[in-house]
């Protein structure tokens, strides 16, 4: 009887890793350590329902590096999260800080739960008993969560308050990505969008793209996608599509934004907007654009569809959006991706600044945070482009193999304890 091997999250982040490892020619020692995660914590806790049911939740807190500094990484409310998930997206948040040159390693948590369903109350009390149950991995100097899928702002308040009760005063720096009322940072919100559009008009330059006004399509309209269009539209680019989960726009001569939004507001999605036409999301990928920006989900450009992708820059907003099997077939035909791994890392960085403003408890001013973001992502950008130039990889290979080498000299150097 045949048996179906599929290759789950982590073995492909363990891929990914080896492949680096190759390049840099990291000895078997140094590669046992690092393919593995550090700490795994599971956690089953029960939440008392509105309607006066105990429901048990299931949540995980992984940290897979913290050679460099402190774990970093994010907290997901999603039904269909596992163990195998939360230890892959550890390892790329190592790889991520370490590609940007932050001093943290990498963590993941996750509450598998569907936050939609849950009302404000239950939503907090889950999040507190959890906050609860990791509270001996989390904190300051330890690990640093942040808002991922399914969190945001509020929930991380209601951790960073939790972390507070039971240490008896106020510890703001034991998450990121907080409401400004309470020491979250100017400029955190649009942080992945603002990162995305310092990158994607620095490899315009690189490309020696001449077109006096460069079009853009963007899958997907949340957080990273919007504010990716807005700012991409600022600096002087054409947006011409942008789509939901439910489908997309287009208009050759650019959208209006603001009438877009208004649209969206009121309909609850971009589709029937008058002064486009509709499109599906696989239309929208395959537009003759300059810039691709998927900003929605995983594995949107494939094995199969790679070959009829017309953009000439992808800037992977959204994780993983360019599927393992796409990234020979798009570099062999001159599609330049700006990976995930810094096409979203604005995001971290920011949540970084916003760590050390906390810590020190004096905030900077917007400017100052956005000057420091261009200045961080766009010299990790130059790297990168210098590593994959001169070993002639792509993009993603090249970040990996830079990040992967930043934390095996940390752990050289640390040596092995006792
Ligand atoms: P979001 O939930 O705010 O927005 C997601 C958008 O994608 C929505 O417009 C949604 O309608 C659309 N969408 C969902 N499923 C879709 C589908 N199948 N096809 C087309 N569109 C679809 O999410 P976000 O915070 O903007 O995150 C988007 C991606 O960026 C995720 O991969 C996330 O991990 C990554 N990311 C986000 C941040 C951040 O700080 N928000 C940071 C780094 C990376």
């Amino acid at each position: 009887m045949a048996v179906e091997t599929r290759t789950s999250a982590f073995q492909t982040a363990q891929r990914r890793f080896d492949a680096a490892a190759d390049v840099i020619g990291l000895s078997d020692d140094a590669r046992a350590g690092l393919r593995e995660v550090k700490r795994e914590l599971t956690v089953h806790f029960p939440v008392r329902m509105d309607g006066g049911s105990v429901h048990v939740f299931t949540g995980w807190r992984v940290q897979h590096n913290i050679s460099r500094g402190p774990a970093k990484g994010g907290i997901r409310y999603h039904p269909n999260v596992d163990l195998d998930l939360v230890k892959a997206m550890a390892m790329l948040m190592t790889w991520k800080c370490a590609a940007v040159g932050l001093p943290y390693g990498g963590a993941k948590g996750a509450v598998a739960c569907d936050p939609s369903k849950l009302s404000l109350g239950e939503l907090e009390h889950l999040t507190r008993r959890y906050a609860t149950e990791i509270s001996i991995l989390i904190g300051p100097e330890k690990d640093i969560p942040a808002p991922d899928m399914g969190t945001n702002p509020q929930i991380m308040a209601w951790i960073m308050d939790t972390v507070s009760m039971h240490s008896g005063h106020s510890v703001t720096a034991s998450v990121t990505g907080k409401p400004v009322d309470v020491g979250g940072s100017e400029g955190r919100n649009e942080a992945p969008g603002r990162g995305a559009t310092y990158l994607t008009l620095e490899a315009l330059k690189y490309l020696h793209v001449e077109e006096e006004t460069p079009t853009v399509a963007i899958q997907g309209v949340g957080q990273v996608g919007r504010s990716a269009a807005r700012l991409l539209t600022e600096a002087g680019l054409r947006v011409v599509a942008v789509s939901d989960s439910r489908g997309a726009v287009y208009n050759a001569k650019g959208l209006d934004l603001a009438a877009l939004e208004e649209h969206r507001q009121v309909r609850g999605g971009v589709s029937g907007f008058k002064k486009a036409e509709n499109l599906s999301n696989e239309e929208l990928l395959e537009l003759p654009v300059t810039v691709l920006v998927p900003a929605a989900v995983q594995d949107q450009i494939t094995g199969e569809n790679a070959g009829r992708i017309r953009a000439r820059l992808i800037t992977e907003g959204a994780n993983a959006a360019v599927a393992p099997e796409a990234d020979p077939i798009l570099h062999d035909r001159g599609v330049f991706v700006i990976p995930d791994i810094i096409a979203n890392a604005g995001g971290v960085i920011v949540s970084y600044f916003e760590w050390v403003q906390d810590l020190q408890a004096f905030f900077w001013e917007e400017e100052e945070i956005n000057t420091k973001l261009h200045h961080v992502i766009t010299r990790a950008f130059y790297e990168i482009l210098h590593t994959s130039v001169n070993k002639r990889i792509d993009m993603r290979l090249a970040a990996y193999a830079l990040a992967v080498q930043r934390v095996a000299n940390a752990t050289t150097v640390r040596g092995i304890y006792p």
